[in-house]
């Protein structure tokens, strides 16, 4: 089987966050391979430990890759800060004298957005609405390389490493089988606050789950890599309760225009036209604007948005929220069939080095500091004896299920197959029992020991 087709049947896809069919990606010819290992989001733990537990199979995995794609530079780019990771992946390196080198990140959010690393890498700008092969680059995360060694070992994506951090008596990192509920790894964590709520990912762009029910809902899938436990009352919680009324409403009130949003945005600092100010000033008359050449001047600059939330998690002096404001826009803007054009040669912003947003300073921000832990995370077990694995777990369409209730599958089996166009295979991380196959997933409960 060749290198394509051994990713694509192991159903392999982003593991940072996007979950984007890694097979298509890896298509390619490209100049430059760039490993993402940037922690983008406060908190997280999991590229840390992958990078201080796994560096040689990293390196040699990376140098592969590099190969395949007839890159001429294979970089994996982490935060300088983490020393022990970079002392870890270094001595990989020396050992095996791959031509892979490490890039030191300086320590801000968002250093993990794919097209932020690669301005910060290799000083080109991606276009806007782009892709980084357009500037000759792929980049993966650290978790996707990893997934990427066993795929060509014909072992299958099913399995997730995750951490657990935030109102939890000592952060953790588990390995469990997709389809995992979350309230079975909660279980094994010791939360210190009575009343909880989780956010799957981190803490600007994860999902957060208040309501008991949501949480005992959530399931592990390929693009989990972290929970983050907070206080029900937290900050992040009750701002979460906004609705889009209110924060239009807000908008159009409180907004002062000075512009900080635009001025604070990444994307905005490496070249594209995005500019949350304008979107808030135009909210109060975006019903009486008839005409779609004075729409697209007013709103269409929000399609360039990415959602990682510096303007209002951080940039607004007004506790706005323009990032939602420019979701909203973006939802107008559709509806109105505008389809703003896209600048393919953007150019960095003369203040892109001086204007980045420090970590500790977002982490008090976001009222965070309290949880942040200089311990190594605690490698937890967890034995899981039912799991719901979605069909869903990616960009793409559903994968379409390939057994039936009362079939028996063994770890590492397909169980769904790969829908025509963009989808991916899925495969069971435990051997079990099909009891249940909906249009949502497929439960298995597990073999007793
Ligand atoms: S969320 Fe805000 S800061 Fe982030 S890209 Fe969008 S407008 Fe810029
Ligand atoms: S930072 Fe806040 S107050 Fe300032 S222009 Fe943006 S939304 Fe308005």
């Amino acid at each position: 089987m060749d290198f394509v087709e051994a990713v694509k049947a192991a159903g392999v896809v982003g593991a940072g966050g996007a979950g984007f069919p890694t097979h298509v990606k890896l298509n390619a010819k490209a100049e430059w391979f760039l490993v993402n290992a940037a922690e983008c989001e406060p908190l997280i733990e999991t590229d840390k430990y992958l990078c201080r537990t796994y560096p040689d199979r990293i390196v040699e995995t990376v140098k592969t890759i590099a190969g395949h794609l007839g890159a001429s530079h294979a970089v994996i780019a982490l935060k300088a800060k983490y020393r022990r990771e970079m002392e870890a992946l270094q001595g990989a390196i020396d050992k095996s004298g791959a031509p892979v080198e490490l890039f030191g990140l300086r320590t801000f959010y968002p250093a993990g957005d794919e097209q932020t690393l690669v301005q910060q890498v290799t000083g080109r700008v991606v276009p806007e609405r782009g892709l980084p092969l357009d500037v000759g680059c792929v980049v993966d995360n650290v978790g996707t390389v990893l997934a990427i060694a066993d795929a060509l070992e014909g072992k299958p994506v099913s399995e997730k490493f995750l951490s657990v951090t935030g109102a939890v008596k000592q952060t953790r990192m588990f390995h469990v089988p997709l389809g995992t509920p979350i309230t079975e790894i909660l279980k094994e964590t010791e939360i210190t606050e009575p009343d909880y709520a989780v956010i799957v990912g981190g803490p600007m762009m994860g999902r957060m789950l208040k309501d008991k029910e949501a949480i005992r809902q959530a399931v592990v899938t390929k693009t989990t890599g972290n929970l983050l436990v907070l206080p029900a009352d937290h900050y992040l919680v009750k701002r979460s309760e906004l609705t889009e009324e209110q924060m239009i409403h807000r908008a159009a009130t409180a907004c002062i225009q000075c512009r900080m949003c635009t001025d604070m945005c990444p994307r905005f600092m490496i070249g594209h036209e995005v500019r949350p100010n304008m979107v808030m000033r135009n909210l109060w008359r975006e019903k009486s604007i008839s005409s779609n050449e004075e729409f697209e001047k007013a709103f269409g600059s929000a399609v360039n948005c990415c959602s990682c939330g510096v303007c209002e998690m951080f940039a607004c002096p007004m506790g706005l929220s323009p990032r939602k404001m420019n979701e909203y826009a973006k939802k107008l803007l559709k509806e109105r069939g505008i389809n703003p054009a896209r600048n393919m040669h953007p150019v960095a912003r003369e203040a892109v080095e001086y204007r980045k947003i420090p970590t500790e300073r977002l982490i008090a921000r976001l009222d965070l500091s309290r949880y942040v832990t200089h311990d190594l995370p605690q490698f937890t077990e967890v034995k899981v004896k039912e799991c719901m694995i979605p069909l869903s777990q990616h960009i793409g369409k559903p994968a379409l299920p390939s057994v039936k209730a009362g079939d028996h599958v063994e770890k590492g089996a397909l169980v769904a197959a790969a829908a025509e166009g963009l989808s991916v295979n899925i495969h069971t991380g435990m051997s079990g029992v099909v009891t249940e196959v909906t249009d949502k997933g497929i439960r298995i409960c597990g073999e007793e020991e």
